[in-house]
């Protein structure tokens, strides 16, 4: 146990405390849900959370949805099981924030947030006295992230994003905590299970701050398909399992995980048009073409190659390139 468990923990149902999320606050075998007012200097933005406390003292587990406000399939998913799970079934307690960026779910943005034009899964831990981007992951960290003993961020491909199904996790070198990470990461149930730190982001500040921590991602392209929602779900509640606040891993879709080593991201370094060679899922060699940037009239202005052999884990499929923006990832 790490962190401020303390709340959920120990001691006789009768003296044990409520869970909260600032004002939303679930008393012992309640759910209690809310919108939280978070105030980001230039703007306040209203955060939904739900919180469910527990029958019986245990973990608890912070959960993330819509950190990137495009990324719809995990909204839907964590949705679904924070509202549909029953309190007296559950050990321990978890705290969820639905849509953690709501500025950027409002504007529909695609990477980053629209007040100040940052991607706040780099902004973590925060800094509660800097930009609007700043000051969110400062609250996330402080409410939904820093107070949990296990942590789950889920994503999907951006507007813009296809991808294969994976879950992103980081050993510490502590075998207890590193346990239960490898737990929850096998038991959600994806493709992929992609291994390595990512500085700034929810799961690297979290793993380093000793909370077992994955990141999972279903589905993309705007869309929020029953197929994807489904499997988002049914992997979260399979990993709420291995955590230890579900009595059962429960049924649903699941995939076999193949384990990588680390992904390697491919960026443009023009602007103009992006036609991919490859698609997402796919298998690739080192120098193989996997797709080229060409400009207004067809003249190829970049040709892609692969640096590594792999699988293409996500691809950008928007035609519209920026110089800077990401290309694809390969898994090896
Ligand atoms: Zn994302």
């Amino acid at each position: 146990m790490s962190g401020h468990a303390s709340l959920a923990e120990g001691g006789p149902d009768s003296i044990r405390a409520t869970v909260g999320v600032e004002g939303v606050v679930a008393a012992p075998g309640e759910r209690a849900t809310g919108v939280v007012e978070v105030d980001l200097g230039l703007v306040t933005v209203g955060v939904p959370v739900v919180v469910v406390n527990g029958a019986r003292p245990g973990p608890r587990v912070g959960i993330t949805a819509g950190i990137h406000g495009a990324e719809y399939v995990s909204i839907a998913a964590l949705r679904r099981v924070v509202l549909g799970v029953d309190p007296a079934d559950v050990t321990g307690s978890i705290a969820a924030s639905i849509v953690s960026n709501p500025a950027a779910f409002a504007a529909r943005s695609i990477y980053v947030d629209p007040l100040d034009g940052r991607n706040l899964n780099r902004a973590f831990p925060g800094d509660p006295a800097g930009g609007p981007t700043d000051r969110l992951a400062e609250w996330l960290y402080t409410w939904i992230i820093g107070p949990s003993d296990r942590f789950i961020d889920m994503h999907c491909g951006d507007m813009n994003e296809a991808l294969v199904p994976f879950v992103g996790m980081e050993e510490i070198g502590d075998a207890a905590i590193d346990t239960v990470t490898r737990r929850m990461a096998e038991a959600y149930g994806l493709d992929h299970i992609v291994l390595g730190p990512s500085p700034g982001t929810t799961t690297t500040t979290a793993a380093r701050a000793g909370i077992a921590a994955i990141l999972a991602e279903v589905g993309g392209q705007g869309r929020w398909p029953e197929e994807d929602v489904a499997l988002h779900a049914a992997g979260l509640r399979r990993a709420l399992h291995a955590a230890g606040v579900l009595p059962e891993p429960g049924a649903g879709p699941r995939g076999e995980s193949v384990v990588h080593a680390e992904d390697v991201w491919l960026r443009s370094d023009a602007t103009g048009f992006w036609h991919p060679a490859v698609g997402v899922g796919e298998r690739v060699e080192a120098g193989q073409r996997v797709g080229e940037v060409q400009d207004a009239f067809g003249s190829v202005l970049r040709t892609v190659d692969a640096p590594v052999d792999g699988v293409v884990l996500f691809l950008v499929t928007s035609l519209a390139m920026n110089a800077g923006d990401p290309l694809l990832a390969i898994a090896r």
